[in-house]
């Protein structure tokens, strides 16, 4: 039973692990668990890692880590790519409105000594995660919120703009018709981005940035901005991202988890499946998506989801691919 595997570019990937034969077993909940069923991907430093189908992104980061760069300038540089593409509907500039139609953006960025800097519920700014870092770095706090958040912003030099573009606006408007509020995260509706790197020092950064769930509350804030939730970093031991139902993550600190059981031993694809089981055993999943993604010290890599569809991109050794997670449903 190994799972359906799209290799999308760009040459082969050395260093990887054959697939090893999936082993299921019964926890004591009767639930199947699926640890140790896929294997790490092996250490290539430096690494560029992100969640779903982001070659571009990744393409960006590398450039800055082929520089020498930091991971955190990698991080910030890379996911600064979907916050401006118009096509990119789940982050920045063209993502889904709130039901009110309004763009509203939720940010965080983490690097290798454990600062932290995030913003939440964003208007008008289209690159959020710079307003993150700038949080970081210029101010005592770690998050900001609303019109505090953009207040900040443009004392900061970052541009008013108009999010809402025209194609997101019409589906919004069709939307309004039915206007059935039911904050599901299925697949397609996902593209939010979070992204892990590991630079020549062997540091590890990371960043997260969406426009979050279409159509939402007005003023809901995912597990996206939220440190512990949608991302965490320890530089001692590596770091994990999240996508998907926020709210399921925020109630489960999945991204903390994840780093906290790499430290207890596991790979971070077993910290991965760990922490979406979790997920599984306590809340209703069977129409959500959560996934999440991992990166350890030594620059091996695991993802792993709910639902099926999840997939991540992975730069290193200057190969790019795009590949689909394993998952807990089928
Ligand atoms: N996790 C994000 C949120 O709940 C959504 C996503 O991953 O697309 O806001």
């Amino acid at each position: 039973m190994i799972n359906r595997r799209r290799f999308l570019t760009i040459g082969s990937l050395a260093g990887l692990i054959p697939s090893l034969s999936f082993r299921s077993k019964k926890s004591a909940s009767g639930l199947v668990s699926t640890l140790s069923s896929e294997p790490t991907r092996l250490a290539a430093k430096p690494i560029v890692i992100s969640t779903w189908k982001q070659p571009k992104a990744n393409a960006a980061a590398q450039a800055v880590l082929d520089k020498g760069g930091r991971a955190l300038e990698a991080v910030e540089a890379g996911v600064r790519v979907p916050e401006a593409d118009p096509a990119d509907m789940s982050v920045g500039y063209g993502g889904r409105p709130d039901r009110d139609g309004h763009v509203t953006l939720d940010a965080c960025i983490m690097d290798e000594r454990g600062n932290a800097g995030s913003v939440t519920f964003l208007e008008h700014i289209m690159h959020p995660i710079s307003v993150a870092r700038a949080v970081m770095e210029k101010t005592p706090h770690v998050m900001l919120s609303g019109e505090g958040a953009l207040n900040f912003a443009l004392a900061q030099g970052f541009k008013k703009e108009n999010l809402l573009t025209k194609k997101a606006e019409k589906e919004w408007r069709e939307w309004l018709k039915t206007a059935k509020y039911k904050p599901i995260a299925n697949i397609e509706r996902h593209d939010t981005i979070g992204m892990l790197a590991i630079d020549d020092q062997g540091n590890i950064s990371g960043a997260c940035t969406t426009s979050g769930l279409a159509y939402k509350m007005r003023g809901r804030v995912g597990d996206s901005p939220i440190i512990g939730a949608g991302l965490f970093v320890d530089n001692e031991i590596g770091g994990a991202c999240a996508t998907g139902l926020g709210e399921l993550v925020m109630r489960t600190c999945g991204s903390f988890l994840v780093v906290e059981l790499m430290r207890q031993g596991r790979t971070p694809q077993q910290a991965c499946e760990e922490a979406a089981l979790r997920i599984v055993k306590k809340q209703d999943y069977k129409d959500i998506q959560v996934g999440f993604l991992a990166v350890n010290k030594k620059g091996e890599s695991g993802a792993f989801s709910i639902q099926p569809g999840f997939n991540y991109t992975i730069t290193q050794q200057k190969q790019t691919q795009v590949i689909d997670a394993k998952s807990y449903l089928k």
